[in-house]
């Protein structure tokens, strides 16, 4: 190849591009009787596949105590998060993480205070965490980096013992566990993301998990421009809902989870085996007592056919 390479606006080697992973997403055929039907009734919002969906996430999460609140993004959903827990102070976050986790903490009118991240998993450090906690601080906002779980309990014993709240931008952790404890079980809420790239497909959208049933019924209070339904504003809310059609795609995301993860941790092990030896390159280290819903070392599957058919 001659002249600058395509990162630096050369000539691109592949006119495609290379298809690092197509979302898998439900096939026309198991879902255009329910579009059909939600065309032909004229309720587009708010209405029954909303709630199905709410209901298929509780059911994935095993926990009869969650709560689910479907939002429009995972950026709405920790915004939201942050709001109605009354956040206003100091937010701990990583140095590391996609933009999205801090621009929710200063939307929220909060601060974010960086913190340093573990070289191996690139997930915050508790360490690091534990020295950057002062008075003025008011949450933890940690991420599950690529889908590999924070230490859950580290934090929540952090928290606990300083009397703040925690909240994971969980944007990319459908599917993972932690000690066999499912990803969205963690904190005072968990929020996922579901855009064409993450585990669970809606199209655009996010998940708020909680447990705790009055954080949950403000999140819908907020999610609906803080509204009650009586027209009197009783928070400074926003339109953060999810439409039906991308409530029905998530129900039947739900069905296609183990196959879409399988395909993730497939296109990440191509990744991994043809790096792993390359000099200078390390790749994020995946502990033991963890599944990350985008690369499962248990499962060492080289099945991903554009990845093959391109790195030779
Ligand atoms: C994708 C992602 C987000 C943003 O999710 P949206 O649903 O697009 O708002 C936030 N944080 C992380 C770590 C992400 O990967």
């Amino acid at each position: 190849m001659k002249g600058k390479p395509a990162i630096l606006y050369g000539v691109k080697a592949y006119s495609q591009g290379i298809p690092f992973l197509k979302p898998y997403i439900p096939s026309i055929a198991t879902i255009k009787e329910s579009i059909a039907e939600i065309l032909a009734s004229g309720m587009l919002t708010k209405e029954k596949y909303l709630q199905a969906y709410e209901d298929k996430a509780k059911a994935y999460s095993e926990d009869a105590q969650m709560n689910v609140v479907a939002v429009s993004s995972a950026t709405i959903g920790l915004t939201l998060t942050l709001q109605a827990l009354g956040i206003t102070g100091d937010v701990l976050v990583p140095s590391f993480t996609f933009c999205a986790s801090a621009n929710a903490i200063v939307q929220t009118g909060a601060k974010p205070v960086f913190v340093d991240c573990c070289p191996d998993t690139y997930n915050i450090s508790i360490s690091a965490l534990a020295q950057k906690i002062t008075n003025q601080t008011e949450a933890i906002l940690a991420v599950h980096v690529f889908g590999v779980p924070a230490d859950c309990l580290a934090l929540e014993k952090l928290a606990k013992a300083h009397n703040i709240k925690l909240i994971f931008d969980a944007a990319h952790g459908m599917g993972s566990t932690l000690d066999n404890i499912k990803i969205g079980r963690f904190g005072d809420a968990e929020v996922f993301s579901t855009t064409p790239m993450k585990t669970l497909v809606t199209g655009e959208g996010g998940l708020i998990f909680t447990r705790d049933a009055v954080l949950a019924q403000r999140l819908r209070t907020y999610r609906e421009y803080g509204n009650l339904g009586d027209y009197d504003c009783t928070y400074v809310g926003t339109n953060g809902r999810l439409n039906e059609i991308s409530c029905l795609m998530g129900v039947t995301s739900f069905d296609l989870l183990p196959e879409n993860i399988r395909l993730h941790n497939a296109a990440a092990n191509a990744y991994t085996q043809r790096l792993k030896s390359v000099p200078g390159i390390s790749l994020q280290h995946i502990p033991n007592n963890v599944v990350s819903a985008l690369l499962n070392k248990s499962e060492i599957c080289d099945d991903f056919l554009p990845i093959r058919a391109i790195v030779t």
